[in-house]
């Protein structure tokens, strides 16, 4: 998956690699209707974004937008998990790929996704006004992402604290996958509910959200991901799935497994209490 830190990265090393380069050919291929959501039709995405020059990129929660001189954004969000890689010639494009840029360099991006793929070419107001990517808020990494905002949200909610975190848009650039840490360095139980946390826990859990993606941002993201360069990331999870059943790091209580709303953690009961 891509969340934030993987997001921040790839935009990085895109604005680096193809700002102030042309699209000469764009090809979608061996895509299926069912797994890649496009605004457009692959033709019109095409002949839109054919001849058009690449001004810059950035990532905002999980998705990356690489703008165009034509005012239309390319917009993407290969939540379930995408290669997106560079090349510097045509020696190093693989095989299997479901799209394909050549710039007016001689060099490429392709991008080939696992899962689904959400795809926008189009103005920033008609990003904004689309349910999906819409309007991103502040992510963790933001200023604009207070711990008053951060209270409000959570003293409003008699949710569990994961699935208040987790709702669309509440935190952008926020999964599970980074969430599992910040709980267990925070010591929240993940079914806790959001309004029942006391001063200090609040405290503890903004600042490991933040901290969590501040440091996996610095590590180039998770170790099961690759950048733009096909080079993976460097963050390995404290706690998650190959640590069932062994010691806690903190305290030697067991590992548990748990599946909380639609997807699963893993804790120490005896630092992350649910009472
Ligand atoms: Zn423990």
């Amino acid at each position: 998956m891509v969340d934030l830190p993987e997001a921040l990265l790839l935009a990085e090393q895109m604005n680096k690699e193809i700002s102030g380069k042309t699209v000469v050919n764009a090809t979608l291929k061996e895509y299926s209707h069912k797994t890649l959501f496009i605004n457009l039709s692959p033709e019109e995405f095409e002949q839109q974004i054919k001849n058009k020059k690449n001004l810059s990129t950035f990532a905002k929660g999980k998705w990356i937008f690489s703008r165009f001189e034509s005012e239309k954004i390319w917009a993407i969000a290969p939540e379930m998990g995408a290669d997106l890689l560079y090349h510097k010639d045509e020696t190093t494009i693989p095989d299997k790929y479901h799209l394909i840029f050549e710039f007016d360099d001689d060099t490429f991006l392709t991008l080939k996704y696992s899962g689904f793929l959400l795809m926008r070419f189009a103005t920033q107001k008609e990003l904004d006004e689309t349910r999906y990517p819409g309007k991103i808020g502040p992510t963790p990494l933001d200023p604009e992402f207070t711990f008053d905002k951060f209270v409000t949200m959570l003293d409003q909610s008699n949710r569990m604290i994961k699935s208040t975190l987790l709702d669309h848009g509440q935190v952008p650039g926020l999964s599970n996958f980074y969430l599992n840490d910040a709980f267990f360095k925070s010591k929240i139980h993940p079914k806790k509910k959001a309004n029942t946390l006391k001063e200090e826990e609040k405290k503890a859990l903004f600042n490991s959200i933040k901290n969590t993606l501040q440091e996996a941002t610095e590590l180039k993201g998770r170790k099961e991901r690759k950048d733009l360069y096909g080079i993976a990331g460097e963050y390995s999870r404290i706690i998650d799935s190959k640590d069932k059943g062994e010691p806690c790091p903190n305290c030697g209580t067991l590992i548990e497994k748990l599946s909380v709303a639609g997807s699963n953690n893993f804790i120490c009961s005896n630092c992350q209490k649910l009472e």
